[in-house]
């Protein structure tokens, strides 16, 4: 490493984290748009701020109408690396106790405060490797600019609004995620199956059920109503159901049920546990009517078996080159009077098709007598781990840092999914849960260091 960034870096970290800490005070969450001010007053107050900053330690700034402020590392050079962050945060949540959570305190070398590592911390972290190379006089050959966008959290509408008028850098990282480097981010498959079939009213049935708040998420609550249940009958199945997978329930009359589960993202379905499908499990415990509905009912567990999540109940299971797995998760549950409709998020790899998965899982779907539909396929997000760039960024970072550095595949979407040549670089170091969206997230001091010199450091290797 460079010695003159590593002074830098340590000999700047009280001002680093000054601004860091005006940064985080600012509770930039999305609210009602006001005039110029797209995703509301404190997102733009935030966003603003991030440019004065940019603007204070030497670098010019353009406005891209509120949504987004970019600042240049010198103007004059040719556009070749672009860094890409955010300002707007996610709403603070309950739960904080180290500090409140816009109102960043330090305690135990560590930052304590809503955005410390998502996004504003990391973001800083970037202008001041900037600022280190400014400051060491160190000259560089192509240009760097920080794009500080405002809408991450809630849709990227932002860096749509910046894409419209600018063109893509040669190469882009963007410090939103963790070290060492993410090049790979699944494509995305989703579907709904859904049927018609009333309830008969003859012999036990689910009258209805509701699981599921959001297609990405593993349902953690499954609510039922039966007919010709009795409180017995529904307490002895779900005591059987428990044997076989970790829920708890409630029985409220003799009728009406919930399964309590856990929740987890879309990506990682196998952290969680699914109530929806524990749910459908628990009626093949109970003395259900013969008839079509619960025939159909019955089919939705072999389509999704509990605890499988590589989708071969549809047919779609597969593994790329790069060793990424596909998962499938079955997260939204209705079932009314009249029918019922099921939707399921699939991630999916490199070597995904339209032909293995979209036409596969119709043809399963369908012939389990559902209706099959689905919104279409989100290509997957693909940055090869042997080019230059990436070989770069992540020689500077085992530089730095000392530690192994290698490209890693992910089942959640970046800041940087639509970019040709974009990756997800830092900037929270392995093996450290910050808490990103929860309660009384923190950013190590360290890490901010570090994380300076690895972005300095990748910016000489890449534009000097
Ligand atoms: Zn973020």
């Amino acid at each position: 490493m460079d010695q003159r960034i590593k002074s830098f870096a340590e000999d700047h970290i009280d001002e680093l984290k000054k601004d860091i800490k005006d940064l985080c005070a600012i509770p930039s969450v999305l609210s009602d748009p006001a005039p110029q001010a797209p995703f509301g007053e404190e997102c733009r107050r935030a966003l603003r701020f991030g440019g004065k900053l940019c603007e204070r330690y030497g670098f010019k700034t353009t406005d891209y109408d509120n949504y987004v402020i970019a600042a240049d590392f010198d103007q004059d050079l040719p556009r070749y690396l672009d860094i890409l962050g955010h300002t707007d945060v996610v709403p603070a949540g309950e739960g904080w106790s180290v500090t409140e959570p816009f109102k960043v305190i330090e305690k135990d070398g560590r930052l304590y405060g809503r955005g410390t590592s998502d996004d504003k911390g990391p973001l800083l972290c970037a202008l001041y490797a900037m600022r280190a190379i400014k400051e060491s006089a160190i000259p560089l050959k192509r240009g760097v600019r920080i794009i500080m966008g405002s809408d991450e959290e809630t849709g990227s509408i932002d860096i749509g609004k910046y894409y419209e008028k600018e063109e893509e850098a040669e190469c882009t990282f963007s410090p939103d995620a963790e070290f060492p480097l993410i090049n790979i981010e699944k494509g995305m498959f989703r579907g709904d199956l859904s049927a018609c079939a009333s309830c008969e009213g003859e012999g036990v049935e689910l009258v209805s059920m509701t699981a599921g708040v959001a297609t990405n998420a593993v349902p953690n609550r499954a609510r039922a109503e039966f007919l010709g249940t009795s409180r017995q009958m529904l307490a002895a199945a779900l005591e059987k159901l428990k044997e076989k997978v970790p829920v708890d329930y409630q029985i409220y009359d003799d009728r009406e049920i919930m399964i309590i589960g856990e929740s987890a993202h879309a990506s990682t379905p196998e952290k969680g546990v699914n109530a929806g499908l524990a749910l459908l499990m628990l009626l093949s415990y109970l003395p259900m009517a013969d008839n079509r509905r619960n025939s159909l009912l019955g089919m939705v567990p072999k389509l999704f078996p509990y605890g499988v999540y590589d989708g071969r109940g549809i047919g779609i299971d597969m593994t790329d080159r790069e060793g990424l797995s596909l998962t499938a998760t079955l997260d939204l549950f209705n079932v009314d009077e009249k029918g019922m409709s099921f939707t399921f998020d699939s991630r999916v790899p490199l070597c995904a098709t339209e032909d293995n998965c979209l036409l596969t899982a119709r043809r399963y779907i369908e012939e389990a007598g559902f209706t099959f539909d689905s919104p279409g396929m989100i290509p997957v997000h693909y940055v090869p781990g042997d080019s230059d760039f990436v070989k770069k960024l992540l020689n500077a970072y085992q530089d730095v840092t000392g530690l192994p550095g290698r490209a890693i595949g992910i089942g959640g979407g970046t800041y940087v999914h639509d970019l040709k040549n974009g990756v997800a670089f830092g900037a929270v170091l392995p093996g450290i849960d910050t808490r990103m969206h929860g309660a009384d997230e923190f950013m190590p001091v360290d890490n901010l260091i570090t994380a300076v010199e690895v972005y300095a450091q990748a910016i000489i290797d890449i534009c000097g």
